[in-house]
């Protein structure tokens, strides 16, 4: 992708009849947040951010601040955009957004900052001589609202039906338009097995533009549906009796000139450096999975036998398995070879999420790990005991238990560092409590807000 210069955003802003530019950056629980700058203002505040109190990084998705991480209403960082982000948002009059990074007074990275922390991992990666690319693909509701507030589904259609995809089509054909204004890169777009429920996914891109391309995405299914006047979820479990939202993450490793797919093996399968991180990332699911199923409602996706994964293992092609080794496509073997990660939804900070799930991985290589068998069936089907012969630990249950494991993951929580680990965790642990004894409101807020 061509990179943006300053000259290059403040014509097309002027050429887009552009008010305002908004700042945005993703908190601890995935919520998208800002603050827009005027046009006039926009070419100085390229430069100094915009400041933000350092207390909304302790924000809960109940917009409750949580003091006891040490934040109240003095401190102040800078929200300072990238401006390869820079895009004209289709789905909202001469507004213009920009994604920022966290940026300290010192001018340093704030060690708060979840994207700066990614750009920390993909330098541990290079020190290893690779380079990540990932994707996002993402299932949400989509309904309408009747007279009476009651929401119902667009479509009741089949998995892959063609009525779905018939009435989705004014969505999905105006969605496509929307992120291709956008320069992301749509590969796929099909109803899911839920009824209203669909996914779409985004062509692969180095992990730092894979994460912004993602919430351009999440911003616009979220902007597009307010102007078609549709109800949309991606919440992990909108409704307790229809399929949960997966967002499942994809990723391959690339050697330093980024020729050679590291997890590429010439007889098929993986090779020896895919088996090392795919088994780092096993080894280390229980904590990981505070961080990719974050919120309360992800436990009620990540339920056995609904194609979520429920156990920590992998396996090719298994859609039951954590981490799914994709068959690859003829003629592009190579560049093709992917592994996908599945216990992961729309909950996640993308940044933090896929920090960690490098982080694993890496952790992995350096301790040359070596990785369990694959697992080729649905291992609902085993017995406690098989399970237990293979290593196919059942995954945390709810949010509260993985967080435990979070807690007890020394290496996730150095990579995460002291004061972002206590703060996630401190956040985190109040959205557990705050819906202990409701889980109506449970359901009902992550449906509205996610
Ligand atoms: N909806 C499933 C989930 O919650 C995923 C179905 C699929 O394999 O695409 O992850
Ligand atoms: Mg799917």
């Amino acid at each position: 992708m061509t990179k943006r210069t300053k000259e290059d955003v403040l014509e097309t802003a002027n050429k887009f009849g552009i008010n305002l530019v908004r700042f945005l950056y993703v908190d601890l629980c995935g919520l998208v947040r800002g603050k827009a700058s005027s046009l006039p203002r926009f070419k100085d505040r390229l430069d100094t951010g915009i400041g933000l109190v350092k207390g909304m990084i302790a924000m809960n998705s109940l917009d409750k601040m949580q003091s006891d991480a040490g934040f109240g209403p003095v401190g102040e960082v800078r929200l300072v955009p990238d401006l390869n982000t820079f895009a004209v948002l289709p789905y909202v009059n001469n507004t213009a957004s920009v994604l920022c990074d966290l940026i300290d007074l010192d001018k340093e990275a704030w060690t708060l900052c979840p994207r700066s922390l990614l750009k920390r991992q993909l330098k541990e990666a290079e020190a290893l001589g690779v380079s990540i690319q990932a994707a996002f693909e993402t299932e949400f509701f989509l309904g309408t609202r009747d007279f009476d507030g009651r929401v119902t589904p667009i479509d009741t259609s089949v998995c892959f039906g063609t009525d779905g995809m018939n009435r989705g089509s004014k969505f999905s054909n105006r969605l496509v338009d929307y992120l291709h204004r956008q320069r992301l890169q749509v590969e796929q777009y099909y109803p899911e097995l839920g009824h209203g429920q669909h996914e779409i996914s985004i062509s692969h891109m180095p992990a730092v533009t894979a994460c912004d391309q993602y919430i351009v995405l999440r911003e616009t299914l979220r902007g597009l549906a307010l102007e078609q006047d549709l109800v949309i979820s991606c919440a992990p479990k909108p409704f307790e009796d229809q399929p949960g939202n997966g967002c499942h993450v994809h990723l391959s490793v690339w050697d330093q000139y980024g020729e050679r797919n590291m997890l590429y093996r010439d007889e098929g399968g993986l090779s020896e450096f895919g088996m090392q991180f795919v088994a780092g990332i096993v080894s280390h699911l229980p904590g990981l999975c505070a961080i990719t199923c974050p919120s309360v409602n992800s436990y009620r996706r990540l339920k056995p036998r609904s194609w979520s994964s429920a156990f920590a293992c992998w396996g090719y092609e298994n859609r039951e398995a954590a981490v799914r080794v994709p068959s690859v496509y003829w003629g592009h073997e190579m560049a093709s070879s992917n592994i996908e990660v599945k216990c992961i939804d729309s909950t996640i900070n993308p940044y933090l999420a896929l920090a960690c799930i490098i982080a694993s991985g890496l952790d992995g290589v350096r301790k040359k790990l070596s990785a369990p068998n694959p697992v080729s069936c649905d291992p609902a089907d085993l017995s406690d005991a098989e399970r237990e012969e293979i290593g196919a630990a059942p995954l945390p249950t709810s949010l509260h238990k993985a967080l435990v494991e979070l807690e007890a993951d020394v290496y996730l929580m150095k990579t995460m560092g002291n004061a972002l680990a206590n703060t996630f965790i401190t956040v985190k642990n109040s959205e557990v409590q705050a819906f202990a004894l409701d889980a109506d409101y449970e359901l009902l807020h992550h449906r509205m807000r996610y």
